[in-house]
């Protein structure tokens, strides 16, 4: 496949924006001064980075606060609980208490369940009895892959699972400068055939260093499909387009795709709005000209996504562009997560709306899904047995093989939001019931 002809650049080199330009940003998109105060206060504690790109071409500035993608991107009034408000504006503000803030700040963060996923020592893997940091192994086919320089994004998500890292906590310390331990590992394994590579996003990272690390992997025979998961093509296209080392990018794609292997982009994408920039569609249409295949994937969240219309035309949108609607996750209890939260009763109501939209070769979608630490699993519907409302699941992937496929019930709570949050229905068979019940007991993979 040949790759496209370079158009017309559009945009300019990538730059992030911090807290440190918040007021700047402020006065180039004026919000209200209490909404801006807010703002400034909150990104004390939660990570905030932005690009010129999400900044002019993606938030709609006349629909602020409840802008998708203001929300997407900004901290909000209702992130922080009103005591941790208050603690934090005495410290940040009050005469001589400035001293006190590192701790305060410290003390919130903790609060708010940094390190949901445990998973990261959970499912680390070894060789020689050495851990193999930067590497995760949960299921059979499948490694994780954290390159080091990947640790980061082109704009950070309100939401995001991962937002200990950005604010200095120490996940990056199970990121690896180089491949050769995931090589070696790999020949110990020839039952891994899929290699996700991963973050942060490995896509901030250049062509040059990327193929670093993606090069190593075309040694290894049994490694068939290698993933890259990545919002860059929603947060910033121009990696694809317009930076100087676009093309040396999709090169590499290319040679990946020749190689005989599967290349599949994971893309994160929250919402319509991404995809409806004519940047954003040469950023697909680029990716998909070197053979590789694109698979669109999204927590459900409130305030940003929480919408039947607004999920048919993300998921119709993704499959229009030539890429595949693939997961729908529910969000993690981290962060923000009570701002955030759709419970599984509602988050199923929502699915179901949005995919009777869709036509038929859209409905590749599935969801709503929790990544959680005995598998993925899906809420397939509600059902009425016996009197009883229940909540349908199933066993999309098995951190135990022979859970995979499997359905069970719950009684339907409309509140639950998570899987330990569940009551199961007597009779459940033993193995599904331990592996729930390992997750009420790690309360790993939130
Ligand atoms: S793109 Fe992913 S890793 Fe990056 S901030 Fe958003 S959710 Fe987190």
């Amino acid at each position: 496949m040949k790759l496209l002809t370079h158009p017309t650049p559009i945009g300019s080199r990538f730059e992030a924006y911090g807290p440190s330009k918040l007021d700047e940003i402020l006065r180039r998109f004026p919000v209200p001064e209490e909404l801006a105060e807010t703002i400034r206060l909150f990104s004390l504690v939660l990570p905030f980075r932005v690009n010129e790109y999400v900044l002019s071409e993606l938030i709609d500035w006349t629909r602020v606060p409840e802008d998708p993608i203001f929300q997407l991107v900004f901290p909000q009034d209702g992130m922080l609980s009103k005591a941790d408000e208050h603690a934090l504006a005495k410290v940040a503000t009050g005469p001589g208490r400035r001293a006190e803030l590192p701790a305060v700040v410290k003390r919130i963060r903790q609060s708010l369940n940094p390190h949901p996923s445990g998973q990261l020592e959970l499912n680390v893997p070894s060789l020689d009895g050495e851990n193999l940091r930067g590497l995760q192994h949960k299921y059979r086919q499948t490694v994780l892959y954290f390159p080091q320089q990947g640790q980061t994004c082109h704009t950070y998500c309100t939401y995001c699972f991962r937002w200990a890292q950005f604010v200095g906590d120490q996940d990056l310390r199970f990121a690896v400068k180089e491949a050769d331990e995931l090589v070696r590992y790999l020949h110990a394994h020839p039952e891994v055939t899929d290699v996700l590579v991963t973050g942060g996003d490995p896509m901030v990272m250049s062509a040059e260093r990327l193929r670093v690390h993606l090069e190593p992997l075309l040694a290894v025979d049994t490694v068939r499909t290698i993933r890259i998961g990545t919002k860059s093509v929603a947060y910033w296209p121009q990696r694809f387009v317009t930076d100087a080392d676009a093309d040396d990018t999709l090169r590499l794609y290319q040679q990946v795709v020749d190689s005989g292997r599967t290349l599949a982009v994971m893309a994160h994408y929250s919402h319509a709005r991404e995809l409806s920039t004519d940047i954003a569609q040469q950023a697909i249409q680029r990716i998909l000209s070197t053979g590789a295949r694109m698979y669109c994937q999204s927590p459900l969240i409130a305030h940003v996504n929480d919408d039947a219309d607004a999920l048919a035309e993300l998921w119709a949108g993704e499959f229009t562009a030539g890429a595949v609607p693939y997961y729908l996750f529910v969000a993690r209890d981290t962060g923000p997560h009570d701002y955030f939260k759709v419970p599984l009763s509602r988050a199923y109501e929502l699915f179901a709306a949005a995919y009777r939209q869709l036509p038929g070769l859209a409905r590749t979608i599935r969801g709503p899904v929790m990544s959680a630490t005995p598998g993925k699993v899906i809420v397939d519907g509600t059902a009425e047995i016996g009197g009883e409302s229940l909540l349908q699941l199933r066993f999309l992937q098995g951190r135990e093989p022979a859970l995979t496929g499997r359905p069970f019930f719950a009684r339907h709570d409309r509140d639950a939001a998570w899987l330990d949050e569940l009551d199961l229905l007597p009779g459940t068979p033993p193995d599904i019931l331990g592996a729930v019940r390992s997750q009420l007991e790690t309360k790993e993979d939130r």
